[in-house]
């Protein structure tokens, strides 16, 4: 919902903090993800991640979440879904020249990042093109496993894309 995530990049500073506690719980709790398994556990934390950020970022759960780095304003609202900086096109005022009713994501992630430690410095950091192949996936359980060196369950389904496909850099929208 577009209020509720104006609202969220206005909190983005509570938000981030309590994010960072919600990572370490979910950090804390490896061992059960493990005893459950990181592929049973995939669908239900997946749909309770979609629930929760879809209510509060519009998130299009990606897979790859990045709002820490985009001051809680989740890149995917943005029509071009441009994942490092707005287009030329948006207005002096910082509305979208698509959806010119919408604020542009990356005015709002500006502001967000402005609130909060360290903010400024992480939307700074250029991010990597979106993999689609991740598209529904949980980014609460990625983070989980890169952070404790679990294996990634999907490296199957990824490794067997063709290498030509692979090598092939995917196009962010063009602005
Ligand atoms: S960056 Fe991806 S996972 Fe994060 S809120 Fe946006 S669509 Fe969802």
């Amino acid at each position: 919902m577009y209020r509720v995530r104006l609202w969220s990049v206005r909190h983005s500073r509570g938000l981030n903090a309590f994010y960072k506690g919600f990572e370490r719980a979910m950090i804390a709790l490896a061992p059960l993800w493990r005893a459950i398994g990181y592929q049973r556990a995939e669908k239900p934390v997946a749909a309770f991640e979609k629930r929760v950020k879809g209510l509060l970022f519009d998130c299009k759960m990606c897979g790859q979440c990045v709002l820490s780095s985009t001051g809680m304003s989740c890149p995917m609202n943005c029509p071009k879904q441009l994942r490092n900086g707005p287009c030329g096109g948006v207005s002096l005022e910082g509305y979208c020249e698509v959806k010119p009713e919408m604020r542009c994501v990356w005015a709002e992630a500006w502001r967000g990042a402005g609130q909060f430690d360290g903010g400024l410095a992480a939307i700074q950091v250029v991010q990597a093109p979106v993999d689609r192949r991740m598209e529904g996936s949980s980014s609460w359980l990625r983070v989980v496993r890169e952070k404790t060196g679990e294996p990634d369950p999907n490296a199957k389904k990824l490794a067997a894309v063709p290498a030509k496909a692979a090598a092939a850099p995917k196009k962010e929208g063009t602005p």
